[in-house]
């Protein structure tokens, strides 16, 4: 029954001992489980010795039992007699572990024992063993026969066996125990020092279950701002930044209670209000039964990057939205060309969709002529990292091709390597459509210039209509050209010239209606008439027979309607089809039309030639006539005027006479008529005088020279000193300019306007007479003649350089009214002018010019 315990103890030590053992070879145990398990070992083993110690007699009287188990134990027992120390036995499992036999122990002391030699001296005496009863060594080196060294702990007692005293050495083999030991000792520094980096490192937290923060480290409360404190007791609630949405966290929850791990960036609030960024993993450990026991949050700081993100993606944003805005196609690729991306525009110009696109998909919708040479270029391009420049067609989604002009940056990273592509393709066909259209129409000017140019000279119209004929079809390479005059009734036509190449003339005249109803009424129409082949074209009936009698295959006939009518034709034929280009179609129609403007033109030079040709025979017969007529009058008025002074002087003569002889007899009223008839002839004859100047004047050639004006006029008052004598006069006399003039009739006018001024300033109790010159106008000197007598309405200010026209009467003031005609007229015979201003009993301004020419 004891033996059974004692058994079942030793078994379930046995078990605890392989338990232990296990959990240490595994190395999954802490440290303190293994210290606890190692103690409670202890403890169980000291109650087995004191069991044992207790069971001896019964343990002798079970020899047997205790033998099996002696010979099954799994630790080393070895028995000394405790008188001697020799030992008495050992069992099979000491035998294995030191690799002695039984015999080779057996007899022996422990210390004659080699593996216990080292030791012996020192550690296991026999006196102690003996005396203590109890010797325990926790780590006791030992050294097997094969020289291996291994630890055991080495238990003994002593205890009475019947009337013997024997020592009981349990030995047991540890060193795999402290191979562990020492692992997780090693282990545990390497956790530690891991648990140091990771604080070092990283952001961590450590929750419970329900996740109340139970560790935060240094870097979790500076990044939020809450000291340890504040957050020890707390949740993760304390910085969610109302940022992630339920599922979020949902899914937190559900990985990490599913003892899963959780990779995630979470967005939290600091104690300040600031968010950041966390790169996070929550690892959670487990108990024994699989079941959360803590979460470990492990995080960096990813505020910076995550803010760069996001400026990064506005940036993108703003880039496709501008990319998606500009005219062009754009598109991005990878460094290997690989297309990832194009812009709006490129879908909806191509009606593609970004599936057939992306990649090398762009190839299906370039011109496959051209593409060969497409992807060489931008092979080149990629294997060099130079911008690509090339201009090819695209199709366009209703399957038109227009050109583009493609241009590619590559985008390079710090280190120079290319990293992408971006690419702008611009539509250029207008461009081109545009330059092409501009080339056409600078040639057709060119053209035009020649034609301008051969036809300069030409005044015959049928010799323009030759020219411009033959370099028309020349320039066209024409099998003819023709321009014809269309007759008024707009039903025939004549050609006069053409020019031929290899074909027959077509010189004539014919009926429009001939070449059917379709050519007359789009001729009528203004239209031109485009005919690339007659056969292919022109049905029996609508001109076909005609063009082809006369050879053609092909026409272009451009109709000239002027004033509602159809005037002119130019027409270019082909004896073979031809594919006329738009711009041939309309060379001949400008052609046509400097055609019909050059003849218009030359015509009606040459009528206003001939116009003037007649114009100019007309003025000089009437000038021939006017001039005769003027001499005759000349001459009529000089004779008349000499011829009246003969019987004025008789008439003046025998006044006197009587006056003289008949005085005394005659009465007052027949002196007074006699005085009349004197004083009339007496003004006849000034008028005679005057009217014989004024001829005088008309006739006279004009001899300019250089007039000093100053000299002139002092001379010219030294002739009014008489008079003037008695009278108060103020004159002012500027210094006048020197003029190129008649010297002799320049101081006629002066005498005139100054006699004038005298005259009419007679009444004034002071005359003011001022004689000067007009700030110039660069092409005449103006000189004046003012005064304050009596004036003149202005209202007749032109009538006053008529012959005989006065407004004062001759009661007021005396004169002929000749001299301002006078004055007028030698002013006009130097090529100058006259005016004159003046306001009744306001005083009187006359002017006259002489042209700078003139002068000197
Ligand atoms: P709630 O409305 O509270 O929860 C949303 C859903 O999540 C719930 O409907 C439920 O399905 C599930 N859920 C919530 N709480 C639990 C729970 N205790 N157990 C099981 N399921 C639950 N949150 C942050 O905002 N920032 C952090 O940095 C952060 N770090 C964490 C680190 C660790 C180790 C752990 C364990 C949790 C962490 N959390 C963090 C989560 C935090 O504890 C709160 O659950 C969260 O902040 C609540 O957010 P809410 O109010 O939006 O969601």
């Amino acid at each position: 029954m004891v033996a059974d315990q004692t058994s079942d103890r030793r078994s379930r030590v046995y078990k605890t001992t392989l338990a232990v053992n296990e959990a240490l070879l595994l190395g999954s145990v802490r440290q303190h489980e293994l210290t606890e398990a190692a103690e409670s070992l202890n403890a169980q083993l000291q109650a087995e010795i004191s069991e044992r110690k207790r069971a001896e007699d019964a343990l002798r009287a079970s020899e047997l039992s205790y033998r099996r188990l002696f010979e099954a134990a799994k630790d080393g027992i070895l028995i000394l007699d405790a008188d001697t120390g020799r030992i008495t036995d050992v069992n099979p499992f000491l035998v294995e572990l030191l690799g002695y036999s039984r015999d080779e122990m057996v007899g022996k002391t422990v210390g004659e024992l080699s593996p216990f030699n080292d030791l012996e001296s020192n550690q296991i005496k026999l006196e102690r063993l003996q005396m203590e009863g109890y010797v325990r060594y926790d780590n006791l080196p030992l050294k097997t026969k094969d020289r291996r060294r291994i630890a055991v702990e080495f238990v003994s007692n002593v205890y009475q066996a019947g009337d013997k005293k024997v020592i009981q050495c349990n030995i047991r083999d540890i060193t795999e125990r402290k191979r562990t030991e020492e692992q997780l000792k090693t282990s545990f520094k390497e956790i530690s020092d891991l648990k140091f980096a990771v604080d070092e490192h990283a952001i961590v937290a450590i929750t419970d279950p329900e996740g109340k923060i139970i560790y935060v480290n240094d870097k979790f409360c500076s990044i939020s701002h809450y000291s340890r404190q504040e957050l020890l007791g707390q949740d993760h609630r304390i910085v969610n930044s109302g940022y992630h949405p339920k599922e979020f966290i949902r899914d937190l929850w559900t990985t990490i209670t599913r003892g899963k791990v959780w990779k995630g960036e979470i967005r939290n609030k600091a104690k300040d209000g600031s968010f950041y960024w966390l790169d996070t993993t929550i690892v959670p450990f487990l108990d024994d039964l699989g079941q959360p026991r803590q979460y470990v949050a492990i995080r960096t700081d990813i505020t910076a990057r995550k803010q760069m993100e996001l400026a990064l993606r506005e940036s993108e944003e703003r880039f496709r939205t501008m990319a998606n805005s500009i005219t062009q196609l754009a598109w991005i690729a990878r460094a290997d060309g690989f297309i990832f991306w194009y812009n709006q525009r490129w879908y909806k110009y191509t009606g593609t969709t970004p599936e057939q696109m992306e990649g090398w998909g762009w190839q299906s919708v370039h011109d496959p002529a051209v593409l060969p040479k497409v992807l060489e270029n931008w092979k080149a391009a990629i294997a060099t990292g130079k911008p690509f420049e090339m201009e090819f067609p695209l199709r366009r989604a209703d399957g038109q091709f227009h050109s583009f002009l493609a241009s590619a940056q590559p985008l390079k990273d710090s280190e120079g390597r290319v990293v992408q592509w971006f690419g702008t393709n611009t539509d250029v066909e207008a461009l081109k459509q545009a330059e092409a259209a501009i080339r056409e129409k600078e040639e057709r000017l060119r053209f035009l210039n020649d034609l301008a140019e051969a036809t300069r000279t030409l005044a015959d119209p049928a010799q323009i209509m030759t020219v411009m004929a033959r370099m028309l079809g020349e320039r066209l390479r024409a099998s003819r050209c023709a321009y014809a005059d269309v007759e008024k009734d707009a039903e025939q036509f004549t050609i006069l010239h053409d020019y031929t190449d290899g074909c027959a003339s077509s010189v004539g005249n014919y009926k429009l209606s001939l070449f059917g109803a379709r050519a007359e009424a789009t001729l009528h129409h203004g239209q031109t008439l485009v005919i690339r082949s007659v056969e292919a074209e022109l049905v029996p009936g609508e001109g076909a027979d005609m063009f082809k009698a006369i050879g053609i295959q092909a026409i272009i006939t451009c109709p000239l309607v002027k004033f509602g009518a159809l005037r002119a034709l130019m027409a270019v034929n082909q004896t073979t089809p031809r594919d006329w280009k738009p711009d041939e179609i309309a060379i001949v129609q400008a052609v046509a039309e400097c055609c019909w403007a050059t003849i218009e033109r030359r015509t009606a030079e040459e009528k206003i030639r001939r116009l003037n040709e007649e114009l100019e025979q007309r003025v000089a017969a009437r000038t021939a006539q006017l001039q005769a007529a003027n001499e005759e009058l000349e001459a009529f008025s000089y004779s008349v005027s000499h011829d009246l002074r003969a019987p004025l002087r008789h008439v003046m003569g025998f006044v006197n006479l009587l006056q003289k002889d008949a005085g005394p007899s005659l009465s007052e009223q027949n002196l007074r008529q006699l005085t009349i008839i004197s004083q009339s002839a007496k003004r006849m004859g000034n008028l005679i005088d005057d009217l014989l100047e004024f001829s005088r004047v008309g006739r006279a050639t004009v001899q300019t020279a250089n007039v000093n004006l100053d000299e002139l006029v002092q001379e010219t008052l030294g002739d009014f000193q008489a008079e003037t004598k008695g009278r108060d006069i103020a004159w002012t006399l500027p210094p006048l300019p020197a003029v190129r003039a008649d010297r002799a009739l320049l101081r006629l006018v002066l005498v005139n306007l100054i006699s004038n001024a005298l005259k009419f300033t007679g009444r004034r109790a002071q005359a003011k007479i001022e004689i000067g010159c007009l700030p110039g106008n660069g092409s005449e000197t103006v000189i004046f003649i003012r005064d304050n007598g009596a004036g003149f309405d202005p209202h007749y200010a032109g009538k006053l350089f008529g012959v005989f026209q006065r407004l004062h009467s001759q009661d007021e003031f005396e004169g002929t009214g000749i001299g301002l005609a006078n004055v007028q007229r030698i002013i006009q015979r130097h090529g100058g002018r006259v005016w004159a201003e003046g306001v009744v009993d306001g005083g009187a301004t006359f002017y006259f010019s002489i042209a700078r020419q003139m002068e000197a």
